[in-house]
């Protein structure tokens, strides 16, 4: 789906850190600090949708993708994870807060759990290389 170049200019506007730490977007937003990607078809893309599938292929039909960071700049794809519409406005019933889709400590930590350690580590070499 996306070139090899189309990945590469992503990555260097993503400002990498460790696994843990947020992987804050350096290029062009959406005027509400959510990352926007042109690829070299010129299809303007959230910068974290992106991560996502460059990452897992792609994102399953109809899914969103949420920051379980509650940082809505932030590109690393360990802090995010696919959900429903749903899921989206059951965190806004719980919260009040749209549409930063806030998740309470728990389920980011159940959610690195769940990264088996494999995945983890070819992903950060990978990515930090
Ligand atoms: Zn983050």
């Amino acid at each position: 789906m996306f070139t090899l170049k189309d990945q590469e200019k992503f990555w260097s506007k993503v400002s990498k850190g460790s696994i843990t730490e947020c992987w804050p977007w350096k290029g062009g937003t959406n005027g509400k600090n959510y990352g926007c990607f042109r690829d070299c078809c010129g299809t303007v893309w959230g910068a974290h949708r992106v991560a996502i599938i460059l990452i897992k292929g792609h994102i399953a039909k109809g899914k969103v993708v949420r920051h379980l960071c509650n940082n809505s700049i932030c590109v690393n794809p360990l802090h995010l994870a696919e959900g429903s519409q749903a899921d989206n406005v059951g965190d806004y019933l719980k919260t009040g807060v749209y549409p930063k889709h806030p998740v309470k400590e728990p389920s980011y930590t159940q959610e690195i759990k769940i990264l088996n350690r494999c995945v983890i580590q070819n992903m950060a070499k990978k990515l930090l290389d």
